[in-house]
C-alpha cells in the first residue's frame, strides 16, 4: 500500500476522506469543481513565478510512472544537481507501506550523505498565507522519507509560503506529531476502518465526497447536520447516547450544560435547533418549547423580544427606499470586483439592480467611488446585506482609497446585517445560517442553482483570460439573485416577527 504527503494531508482534515481516496467507489465522486481546478492552477502559477528565479531540472520519466520518476530523481540527486523541481523519493517501511514523497524542490546543501560531500533539503511551495501545521506535517513527511533515501538527515526543511515567503519548520517538534499521524493514517487503512460521516461545512464544502456523505448524513439525520454540532460535541452526545434529532430534541437543556464544550447558552441554542428540525418550523428565540412548569422555558422567556412595533423598526427598518448590498471577491487578489445593490422603491412597486463591476482589476478604485455616488443617490435608504463582509470591505475599503471617517461613519450606520438579526431573533430548521441554505428554506430559489462565491470568482477569473461577457453575466445573475435573497429573507423576517408580535398583544389583552 501507498501512502504519500496529500493523503497525510487529507487525513488531518478528515479520516473518512483519506480512507475514501483509497477505498471509496469512485462512481460516488463528485467531478472536480471549477473551484478546485483555479486553486490548482492558482497554486502552480505560483510555482512558476517562484521558480523563474530559481531554475531547477525536473526528472524525465514517462507520464504517471511514479516508480520512473523515483529512480531518474535519484540519479539526479547522485549527479549532485542544484535543484530538482516535482522529484519522487520512496522508501519502504518495515510494515510493507510503501512512502511515496514529492516535494516542490529539493535544494542541494554542503554536507555528507549517500552521494558524497553534499545532501539535499526539502522546499513545499504553497499559497497559503500561513505556515499550517497540515503544511508542515506534509513538509516532515518529506524529511523523513528524504532521509532514507540520501541516508542523511538535514538541520531544516522549508516552506515556502505566498506570502509570507521562507518558513522554516523545526523538525524537532514536527516529526514527532507527522509519525503519529501517519501510524493513525496506516491503521485505518491497513484494517479498513471506515470512519463516520461527519458533514462540517468549512471542510466538506470542497471535498469530492461532498454528495455522496451528505447523502449518507441525511438518510441517517445525522446529528453533525444540526448547526451548533461540532465533533468536539458530537462525542459529548454520544456519550450520552442521544443519537438522534429526536433525541436531542425532547432532552432537557440542563443535562447539556455541564457537558465539556457546551455552558449554558450552547445546550439551549442546541436543544432548541434541534426542536425546530424535528417540527420543520421556525421558532422565535423567547418561544417556549415546553409545557408549563418546566423551569427551563423561563431561559426563552428572558431573551429580548418586546411587544413593539418600534423596537422592531429599529431592528429591521422597512423604508420607502431600501437598499440590498452585496460584494464579490476574489481574495488571492486582494479585489473586489463586483459591488451590487439592488434599490427597493416600495411605493413604485420596483426592484432595480445596479451592478459596480471592475472589468479590469485595476478599476476597483473607480467601482468603489460609484459605490459611494449610488449610496448617496438615497440619503436615508437603509442599506441591507447578509453577514459581516461588506461592513468590513467597505471600512477597508474607505481606508485604501483615501474616503474621509466623516462620510462612512454614517454611511455605515445605516447597515443592518440580515444574518446577524434571523440568527438573534430566529431558530430555523436548515443545516446552515448561510444566506443559501436560509433562503432556500423560505422557497426562494437563485436562477442558477449551482452558482456560489467560489463558482463566481472562477468566472471572472475565466472572464479576465478569455473576455467572454457570459462569465460576467453570469456572476451579475447570481450576484443580483444574493441581494434579492436578502430582501426575502429580510421582509420574512418582518412578517414573522409582526406575527409574534401580534400574538403576544393578542394573549395579553
Ligand atoms: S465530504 Fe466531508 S465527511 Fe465526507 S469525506 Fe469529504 S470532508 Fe470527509
Amino acid at each position: 500500500m501507498l501512502i504519500d504527503a496529500e493523503q497525510l494531508i487529507n487525513y488531518q482534515r478528515c479520516r473518512r476522506r483519506a480512507y475514501l481516496d483509497v477505498y471509496g467507489d469512485l462512481d460516488q465522486r463528485d467531478s472536480t469543481n471549477e473551484y478546485v481546478l483555479k486553486l490548482v492552477q492558482d497554486s502552480q502559477a505560483n510555482q512558476r513565478t517562484l521558480l523563474s528565479n530559481q531554475p531547477a531540472v525536473q526528472p524525465a520519466h514517462p507520464a504517471k510512472d511514479w516508480q520512473a520518476a523515483a529512480a531518474a530523481t535519484l540519479d539526479l540527486m547522485r549527479q549532485g544537481v542544484e535543484r530538482i523541481h516535482q522529484g519522487v523519493l520512496i522508501t519502504e517501511t518495515e510494515n510493507g507501506m510503501t512512502l511515496k514523497s514529492n516535494p516542490d524542490l529539493l535544494v542541494k546543501h554542503p554536507g555528507i550523505s549517500d552521494f558524497g560531500d553534499w545532501l539535499y533539503v526539502p522546499t513545499e511551495i504553497k499559497l497559503g498565507k500561513r505556515p499550517k501545521l497540515e503544511y508542515q506535517v506534509a513538509v516532515a513527511f518529506h524529511a523523513m522519507v528524504l532521509a532514507e533515501v540520501q541516508g542523511s538527515w538535514m538541520e531544516t526543511a522549508w516552506l515556502m509560503l505566498r506570502d509570507r515567503g521562507a518558513y522554516s519548520v523545526d523538525l524537532w517538534e514536527v516529526l514527532p506529531r507527522m509519525q503519529e499521524i501517519l501510524a493513525e493514517c496506516t491503521q485505518m487503512l491497513v484494517q479498513q476502518q471506515e470512519p463516520e460521516v461527519f458533514i462540517a461545512r468549512s471542510r466538506c464544502s470542497l471535498c469530492h465526497w461532498l454528495s455522496s456523505c451528505h447523502a449518507i448524513a441525511k438518510n441517517d439525520y445525522h446529528l453533525s447536520l444540526l448547526p451548533g454540532v461540532t465533533p468536539t460535541r458530537y462525542v459529548q452526545l454520544q456519550a450520552l447516547n442521544l443519537l438522534t434529532v429526536k433525541a436531542l430534541a425532547e432532552t432537557k437543556p440542563s443535562n447539556l450544560e455541564p457537558l465539556p464544550g457546551f455552558g449554558k447558552e450552547a445546550a439551549h441554542k442546541l436543544v432548541r435547533q434541534a426542536f425546530s428540525v424535528m417540527h420543520d418550523r421556525a421558532l422565535l428565540i423567547e418561544e417556549s418549547l415546553y409545557p408549563n412548569g418546566n423551569n427551563d422555558a423561563n431561559h426563552y422567556l428572558e431573551l429580548p423580544i418586546h411587544e413593539s412595533h418600534d423596537f422592531l423598526a429599529e431592528l429591521l427598518p422597512t423604508a420607502p427606499i431600501e437598499l440590498y448590498f452585496d460584494i464579490e471577491a476574489e481574495p488571492t487578489l486582494n479585489l473586489i470586483y463586483l459591488h451590487g445593490v439592488v434599490v427597493v422603491d416600495r411605493h413604485a412597486n420596483t426592484q432595480t439592480f445596479h451592478a459596480l463591476l471592475a472589468e479590469r482589476p485595476e478599476d476597483e478604485a473607480l467601482v468603489w467611488q460609484q459605490l459611494l455616488e449610488l449610496f448617496r443617490l438615497y440619503p436615508t435608504a437603509p442599506i441591507f446585506h447578509f453577514c459581516p463582509f461588506e461592513v468590513q470591505t467597505v471600512e477597508r475599503l474607505a481606508k485604501l482609497y483615501g474616503t474621509p471617517h466623516s462620510h462612512i461613519k454614517p454611511l455605515l450606520a445605516r447597515f443592518v446585517d440580515v444574518h446577524e438579526r434571523i440568527t438573534r431573533l430566529v431558530t430555523l430548521p436548515v443545516e446552515s445560517y448561510a444566506l443559501k441554505q436560509i433562503a432556500r428554506w423560505l422557497g426562494f430559489e437563485w436562477r442558477d442553482p449551482s452558482a456560489n462565491g467560489a463558482q463566481s470568482i472562477c468566472w471572472y477569473a475565466q472572464w479576465l483570460s478569455t473576455g467572454d461577457r457570459a462569465h460576467l453575466n453570469a456572476i451579475l445573475t447570481y450576484n443580483e439573485d444574493d441581494c434579492l435573497a436578502t430582501h426575502h429573507i429580510k421582509e420574512w423576517l418582518v412578517g414573522f416577527l409582526m406575527k409574534a408580535i401580534a400574538e403576544q398583544s393578542a394573549e395579553l389583552a
